[in-house]
């Protein structure tokens, strides 16, 4: 474990209801600095990975209503890393003060003199039925929401946390029922004796806001067996009231182009959160599984001699977004500044490359039609014919950029970051692969296919390409694919993680039709 800051406080943060967008910022603040958390399960691993690699993860709960630790020893293992002087981060699924013992963890804070904070999440109630289709109030329908909870059996006499349930019947609102799935018959058969009419629409919602949400809808009569059809499961909210009606018109999430698919995300692990979001933002799950990583170099000697020596080339040659990052990184500890490129023409592999020098505010003379290293060299061939090349890149990969140059130019090819291989997939993502839960995997280089199936155990390879589809960034990648004897479902158009995403909704949207 690192130093600690001195400061020892716990944050309960509210994780939201399991899609990792929805964590507020001061959610995402306070992670990105702690030194311990402690979580609950969540549906998203995503969230985890916010916080400094080096800090401690302390898993309080395996699933939904199975605990890991108990509650006591939860507690004692927030005090124990506060009085230490560590900034602890207590993950709660949606928001902490409602149905998850938020506020009994921040007593106990209290009475022990540690210092607390809360950062409110999205709550189950707000965040799943939205996701649903489902608005907990409505002006034409639903002037009053209930929060319930149905962990208790309303038809037990003897239960002394005993819920009101005839005036929840009157409730003139809409009733939302957390823990409620176990229960449900017995939570409708209450509700309709004590007076709600039974023909009240009425939606259980099963693993809300990620890609595997699903939902079913009827009346306080059928849903229960509609439900027990279509094998609904925890976690799930229960939504009574007329506003389950307007679903058919408010769905949304589920009419997202990818909505369901569950993808694997190969991409390096730099670049594995952008790869997400761009795929989250349109519905999917995505399955995170670096199969190369990206690491500063060990010797910078012959970048550094470039970086001195920039003032003899004419060209600046890029095949990476990481290689522009890396290479303007190092000019910058060098104690040059871009006035140093200033003289110099500038050369993208492809649009992303092109984006990172952007963001230096600084534009590509040349960006081939096709973002590979055949179509860079015959973009560069006209120009670069008798002057000087710097090729500033990976510290492997193919060289055949610098080969076909070196026929016309002056070549000096030097690393600036390392591509290393993964030594083994997240265990998780492996079993997801093994259960037959995934949909998808994304190819994006021939490097990273190779890795891949190095990678995967044996009996997993042969699902990929069959039961599980494969996406690839480009002609070459599919070739590589192929290779191995790995069908490819999907190829991008444009050799673009965006893409490829692109190509994956097309054939979905296919299938669909
Ligand atoms: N503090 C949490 C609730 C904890 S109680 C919050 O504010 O949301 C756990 C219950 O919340 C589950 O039994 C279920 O009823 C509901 N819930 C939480 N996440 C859910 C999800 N993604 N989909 C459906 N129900 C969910």
């Amino acid at each position: 474990m690192s130093e600690s800051s001195g400061l020892g406080i716990v944050y309960l943060v509210g994780a939201g209801p399991g899609d990792p967008g929805l964590l507020t910022r001061r959610g995402a603040e306070v992670l990105r600095s702690a030194e311990v958390v402690v979580y609950d399960h969540l549906a998203s691993a995503r969230l985890l990975d916010l916080a400094p690699a080096q800090a401690l993860r302390i898993c309080a709960g395996k699933s939904i209503g199975h605990m890991t630790l108990s509650q006591s020893e939860i507690n004692a293992a927030l005090v124990e890393h506060a009085r230490a002087g560590r900034r602890v981060v207590r993950l709660k699924g949606g928001d902490p003060f409602v149905f998850g013992r938020g506020a009994e963890e921040a007593e106990h804070l209290r009475a022990s003199g540690v210092l607390f904070q809360v950062v409110p999440g999205v709550t189950a109630g707000v965040g799943v039925t939205a996701y649903a289709g489902m608005p907990v109030t409505h002006r034409d329908m639903a002037s009053a929401v209930a929060f319930v909870t149905g962990h208790n059996d309303p038809e037990a006499t003897d239960d002394h946390h005993r819920l009101d349930w005839s005036a929840l019947a009157r409730f003139p609102g809409t009733l939302v029922v957390y823990m409620g799935v176990t229960r449900l018959p017995s939570l409708c058969r209450t509700l309709i004796r004590l007076g709600k009419p039974d023909t009240t629409p009425a939606a259980l919602v099963e693993a809300g806001t990620i890609a595997r949400q699903r939902t079913v809808t009827g009346t306080l009569a059928d849903l229960p067996e509609r439900v027990a059809e279509a094998k609904l499961g925890p976690p799930a909210l229960l939504i009574i009231g007329s506003v389950v009606d307007r679903r058919p018109s408010l769905r949304w999430f589920e009419a997202l182009p990818l909505f369901g698919q569950r993808i694997v995300v190969t991409r390096p692990s730099d670049e594995s959160d952008r790869a997400a979001s761009v795929l989250e933002a349109l519905g999917a799950e995505a399955l995170i599984a670096p199969t190369v990583a990206i690491l500063p170099l060990e010797d910078y000697t012959p970048l550094d001699t470039a970086i001195d020596g920039l003032s003899e080339f004419d060209w600046l040659v890029f095949t990476s977004a990481n290689g522009v990052r890396h290479f303007l990184d190092r000019l910058e500890i060098r104690g040059r500044d871009l006035r140093a490129v200033g003289h110099l023409k500038l050369a993208a592999i492809g649009p992303a490359t092109a984006e990172a020098l952007a963001a230096w505010r600084l534009r590509a003379d040349v960006v081939p039609n096709s973002y590979r290293s055949e179509a860079l060299a015959a973009a560069l061939a006209e120009q670069v014919a008798g002057q000087r090349v710097l090729l500033a890149r990976a510290d492997r990969g193919r060289t055949i950029l610098k080969d076909e140059l070196e026929r016309l130019a002056e070549v000096i090819q030097v690393p600036v970051y390392r591509n290393t291989d993964a030594e083994s997939l997240p265990p998780a993502i492996v079993e997801r692969i093994a259960a037959g839960s995934v949909d998808w995997i994304t190819l994006t280089s021939s490097a990273i296919t190779e890795r891949l199936h190095a990678l995967l155990p044996d009996a997993l390879r042969s699902q990929v390409g069959r039961s599980i589809r494969v996406a690839s960034l480009s002609p070459v990648t599919t070739a590589a694919a192929e290779r191995l004897g790995w069908t490819v479902a999907a190829e991008a158009q444009t050799y673009t993680w965006d893409g490829l995403v692109q190509a994956i909704a097309e054939r979905v949207g296919k299938d669909r039709a």
